[in-house]
């Protein structure tokens, strides 16, 4: 099995579990795009809220710091939320990430814009 076939599983897993914990709770009635989406911008909010008022040096270090274990909780939420999300709304997120990730390939050719922070994907 390749790498990209067992990050697949793992998300596969990931989903399923999600899908079941919601199910167990009877939370599938309110894990709708909309409540989705704004539970998922929540849980980016709690994340920045961390850093908001870091320098960018003191940001580079957070791990190392008092709320390493805060960042690695709120990554975790986010990464719920956009998981659940794309279930609930029928995305394949591995496979829509490779497929995005192929286009901003070939829209950002390494010669054009290697080391430009200006020439970076915005979307
Ligand atoms: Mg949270």
């Amino acid at each position: 099995m390749t790498g990209r076939a067992e990050d697949a599983d793992s998300l596969e897993e990931l989903r399923t579990r999600l899908r079941s914990f919601a199910r167990a709770r009877d939370w599938e009635q309110f894990h709708n795009p909309k409540n989705l989406a704004m539970a998922l911008t929540g849980e980016v909010g709690e994340l920045v809220e961390i850093f908001q008022w870091l320098t960018a040096d003191e940001a580079g270090h957070v791990m190392e710091g008092p709320r390493a274990e805060d960042v690695e909780n709120e990554l975790a939420d986010v990464f719920i939320y956009l998981l659940r999300m794309a279930d609930v709304l029928g995305v394949d997120l591995a496979e829509a990430t490779q497929a995005k990730l192929e286009r901003n390939e070939d829209r950002y050719p390494v010669p054009h814009v290697r080391g430009r922070a200006d020439r970076a994907p915005q979307t």
